[in-house]
């Protein structure tokens, strides 16, 4: 492709974007292709001859858009809002264009220099300490997984040199809640830790991680000859986005000597509003917390704040120093490479830039606010609707919700009724909501955040849910 004709059709392609976004709204918001069709209009192999660009164009609106679920519209109410801001779209855009690999600080300098830059606003935006620093992991799994191998460097006493996990006399345990996010799991098998050593703390009647279980369990531990390495607290749980209590669990923590990692995976967003960061209270006792610009604030995937104190473990565990790679600026510069599993690594920190940029601290704290505000709506609405139920407390912008059928009163049943009118909704194609089950009970949670949702559709959502739930 030349310069000349890439010109032409990158303008084809922003038109396309700038339209897509203008008339997403009619358009259903789960995709409803069925499992293998999109691969049915596919090719068995690649193209053996160049094909026109065009017709890449027409097969991805013919073939590749009835199979995306649109997280960007503004009635998508699943999960946790995802959405890519049009000025980080276009960020990403730079980035692509540019083409440059940051996997040192040589192999380009903006790449580290912005990235540290935009960690450091980040930070001070979300009203954390100095002493924290920050760098990109991809995803909060990821954020959590690098946590886990820190803690297990600090646990081991530097592990690497003296012969490693094996080497360990006493089994290293980790502690979260039992409403963690499943990749605190994850983190801990990959970390070589061991299912048997992991533990799962009860939570109480709002869904925070019990104190006294988590200290009883660790007593338990300590006196069966095991050292814990780790504890992981949640601020914003994904089901009910409840709050661990940090200040406690950071002096648990410091008494036992594990790592305290918090997985602020979406919620952590909310602290750019000073009034929200009462639900961190104590975060500045901890060792690392993943907060996730690729949630509710709207760069887009893969971008995801690690901030650690101390990033020395980081680098004891993950830098490598072959000769190709060194370079006579090593000893002044940061290079990231260090700090994260990937060697190479895209210039991610541009979409973050732009966004930061183009809509300032005030226009994403707006943003921020209006999306508490329409949850709160819709907290009250449904509380003062009879037969249906808040089932957690509203922090931040999910409400989960239940609706209980005058006269049904078998537990299984209602469970089965809430599933179905959400099923029922996200089939309609006029909304897209997720549902779970805590404490046993079926649930439906009302994720408000995406960056085009406003009251009026939170107020459409909440007639549907009624219409729906009522029939
Ligand atoms: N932690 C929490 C609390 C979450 O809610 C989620 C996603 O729902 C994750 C971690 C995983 O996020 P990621 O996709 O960035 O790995």
């Amino acid at each position: 492709m030349t310069p000349d004709e890439f010109r032409a059709l990158g303008y084809k392609i922003i038109d396309w974007i700038a339209e897509y976004r203008e008339t997403v709204e009619p358009r259903r918001v789960m995709s409803h292709e069925a499992p293998g069709a999109v691969r049915a209009k596919l090719p068995a192999s690649a193209p053996e001859e160049p094909e026109p660009f065009e017709r890449i164009l027409a097969d991805f609106e013919r073939i590749v858009v009835p199979g995306i679920t649109h997280w960007n519209h503004p009635s998508f109410f699943a999960y946790f809002p995802s959405n890519t801001s049009l000025s980080a779209v276009l960020g990403d855009l730079l980035a692509s264009g540019l083409g440059v690999q940051c996997m040192s600080w040589q192999t380009s300098p903006a790449g580290t220099e912005l990235e540290e830059a935009v960690m450091d606003w980040l930070r001070q935006m979300l009203g954390l300490s100095e002493s924290f620093r920050g760098c990109i992991q991809d995803t909060s799994s990821n954020a959590t997984f690098v946590a886990m191998l820190c803690a297990r460097e600090r646990a081991t006493d530097d592990a690497r040199l003296s012969g490693g996990l094996q080497s360990i006399a006493a089994p290293l345990t980790v502690y979260t809640s039992e409403q963690a996010h499943s990749s605190v799991e994850k983190a801990v098998l990959l970390a070589g830790i061991g299912q048997e050593q992991f533990r799962t703390i009860e939570t109480d009647g709002q869904y925070a991680m019990r104190v006294d279980a988590l200290r009883a369990r660790l007593e338990e531990d300590v006196r069966a000859g095991k050292k814990p390495c780790a504890i992981v607290a949640t601020v914003g749980t994904t089901a009910t986005t409840a709050s661990d209590p940090l200040v406690p669990i950071a002096k648990l923590a410091r008494e036992y000597g594990a790592w305290l990692h918090v997985d602020a995976a979406m919620a952590g967003i909310a602290m750019i509003a000073p009034e929200c960061r009462e639900h961190w209270t104590g975060i500045e006792e901890v060792d690392s917390i993943a907060v996730d610009p690729h949630k509710w604030l709207g760069t887009g995937m893969h971008l995801s704040a690690y901030y650690v104190r101390d990033a020395s473990y980081l680098t004891r565990v993950m830098s490598t120093q072959p000769h190709y790679l060194r370079t006579a600026a090593d000893d002044k510069v940061t290079n990231f490479r260090d700090w994260g599993i990937s060697l190479g690594r895209r210039f991610r920190a541009l979409k973050l830039w732009c966004l930061l940029r183009e809509q300032g601290t005030s226009g994403l704290v707006a943003r921020i606010r209006r999306d508490l505000a329409n949850a709160k709506w819709l907290e009250a609405e449904v509380r003062k609707t009879e037969g249906w139920e808040v089932v957690a407390p509203v922090p931040f912008q999910t409400v989960c919700v239940r609706h209980v059928p005058r006269g049904l009163r078998d537990e299984e049943a209602i469970n089965a009724h809430n599933l179905a009118w959400a099923d029922r909704i996200n089939e309609g194609g006029k909304a897209y909501l997720t549902s779970t089950v805590v404490a046993g009970r079926r649930i439906v949670r009302v994720s408000v955040g995406s960056e085009a949702t406003e009251l009026s559709h939170v107020k459409k959502l909440w007639a549907l849910m009624q219409e729906t739930a009522g029939t």
